[in-house]
């Protein structure tokens, strides 16, 4: 497939993989070559931080909202980068080829695909994408956990066998970036894809080639590039619609609009869901699902007709969905039950998803303040209200990128906030009103409502109910909204960190 059309044979494959040439990179990009074609010399990395250029690596000038790339071409140079990728020529000309490209977001994206058909010709590792509205690092990180059972790191190959992307490089920058060092050493790779609009997902899916693919869950988040929910679910599809024949297919049963997306698509497929929940049994489900005792999730995992009981070292019980979505993954690579089950128990969550942390006067804080969209604060609110007997609070910031109805959504959580029987509700940010009042209609007491003008007026209540007795062993803080509201801040200052 895509392989032959990059190289002639697997030599020249092996070629490329053990370094980039000047020419591998016009090959790779379609770009053309200013300066010497021809060049022998090997190159290094390739890199898109100006200040993290070594000897020989290769410079892609990406332009980003507040910074271009193309401004920083001297300074890379004279730190010894051996070829530059930009889309505009320098008034006089580097003493480096220079590949020029059209659009070096694209190259970048390019070279990723080719060292991917590279290495598919070469040594074939599984190469896994994760896209959906919620859950993507959450499975990521599970399936890692998974494949490091199956290939542990051995003391005489130290180096990672599974690459992953770190952190939450999604997107059409990050992607390539967390692809670019696949190795033949590696025996499996696990990509998330993230997307703002329609035909990112097309291209990463291009990019990336995926043997196995898995659309997680639809929910309304980044509405703004979308419209609606059904734009969301047409572009969480261009994952299955975009992968090859081969292309293992993992499918949330449980989720119509996944279901919908994969019937339209032949390749072979994977379903995983809750077992009561539809017709026909998935092929990796749950029985015995025990949520809330403890700040752990304990269930029966079935893939096909084996069992195991997992205990997962983390709440909320839409985390047994996303260990089935990672169960049903290395079910795809042929991963044994035994290791999913050992793999699913080590995982620990990452960090500010779900975090359950102590918190001030023997009470917990479960620190989800990485991110949020409508569908996670409800599985917030619903972790809180699993979780102990004590006083619950919730503290909730603003969930940005819905667009026009975005009120309307936050009123919505207010309700859901009400509806859970939640003791305290505090509220940040500019729809702060919008949920408070949601709460307010939905029968919540108006006087346990605080709406917070800002941080420091939020902590320094938390500290008064500390004072007061309600806030105390068995009470559990919530505290969570969207990235751009930093609402760890919060969790750092109840805990003295400021
Ligand atoms: P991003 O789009 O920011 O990369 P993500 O898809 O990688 O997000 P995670 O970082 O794994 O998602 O989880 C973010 C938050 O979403 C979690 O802290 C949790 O509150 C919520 N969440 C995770 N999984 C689910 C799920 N299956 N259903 C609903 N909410 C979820
Ligand atoms: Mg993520």
């Amino acid at each position: 497939r895509l392989g032959r059309k990059f190289f002639d044979d697997s030599l020249e494959a092996a070629q490329v993989l053990s370094d980039w040439k000047v020419e591998s990179l016009v090959k790779a990009t379609g770009g053309e070559c200013v300066g010497d074609l021809d060049s022998r010399k090997k190159l290094g990395f390739i890199r898109t931080d100006s200040r993290t250029i070594q000897p020989a690596d290769i410079f892609v000038a990406l332009k980003g909202e507040r910074f271009d790339g193309h401004d920083y071409v001297g300074q890379v140079v004279t730190a010894g980068a051996g070829c530059c990728i930009m889309e505009r020529l320098p008034e006089s000309s580097l003493s480096v080829p220079v590949v020029q490209v059209k659009d070096t977001t694209r190259a970048l994206g390019d070279l990723a695909r080719y060292r991917r058909a590279c290495m598919k010709e070469l040594s074939a590792p599984d190469v896994i994408a994760i896209t959906g509205s919620s859950g993507k690092t959450t499975v990521k990180e599970m399936s890692a956990a998974i494949f490091k059972e199956k290939w542990p790191e051995r003391a005489d190959a130290p180096s990672a066998r599974v690459l992953k992307t770190e952190g939450n490089f999604n997107n059409l920058i990050g992607l390539p970036l967390s692809l670019l060092p696949l190795s033949p050493k590696h025996k499996v790779v696990i990509l998330e894809m993230g997307m703002n609009a329609p035909g990112e997902i097309a291209r990463l899916t291009e990019i990336a080639d995926p043997d196995i693919a898995c659309v997680l869950n639809v929910h309304g988040a980044h509405l703004q590039g979308l419209g609606d929910i059904e734009g969301v679910a047409r572009a969480k599809a261009e994952l299955f619609q975009g992968s090859g024949k081969g292309t293992i297919l993992v499918v949330n049963g449980d989720d119509p609009r996944v279901v919908k997306a994969a019937e339209s698509c032949s390749q072979e497929k994977i379903v995983f869901g809750m077992v009561d929940n539809g017709p026909g049994v998935p092929d990796v489900y749950a029985t015995d699902c025990r949520t809330g005792d403890r700040e752990n999730l304990s269930f029966v995992l079935h893939v096909h007709d084996q069992e195991i009981l997992v205990t997962l070292q983390v709440a909320g019980a839409h985390n047994i969905s996303n260990a089935l979505a990672a169960a049903a993954i290395a079910t795809a690579a042929g991963v044994d039950i035994q290791y999913i089950g050992d793999g699913l128990s080590a995982f620990k969550p990452t960090e500010r998803r779900m975090q359950i942390v102590d918190g001030p006067s023997g009470s917990r804080i479960i620190n989800d303040t990485y991110n949020a969209n409508p569908e996670s604060m409800k599985a917030g609110i619903a972790t809180l209200q699993e979780l102990g007997g004590g006083t619950r609070i919730a503290v909730l910031g603003d969930m940005l990128e819905l667009g026009p109805n975005s009120a309307a959504l936050h009123r919505g959580i207010g309700e859901v906030v009400a509806t859970a029987g939640i003791d305290f509700l505090a509220v940040l940010g500019a729809f702060a009103e919008s949920t408070a009042n949601g709460a307010i209609e939905n029968g919540m007491n108006r006087k346990r409502v605080h709406v917070f003008e800002n941080k420091e007026g939020c902590i320094s209540w938390l500290h008064g109910l500390c004072n007061s007795g309600a806030i105390n062993p068995g009470s559990y803080i919530l505290v969570k909204g969207s990235r751009g509201m930093r609402l760890e801040e919060i969790v750092e200052g109840l805990n003295g960190e400021h």
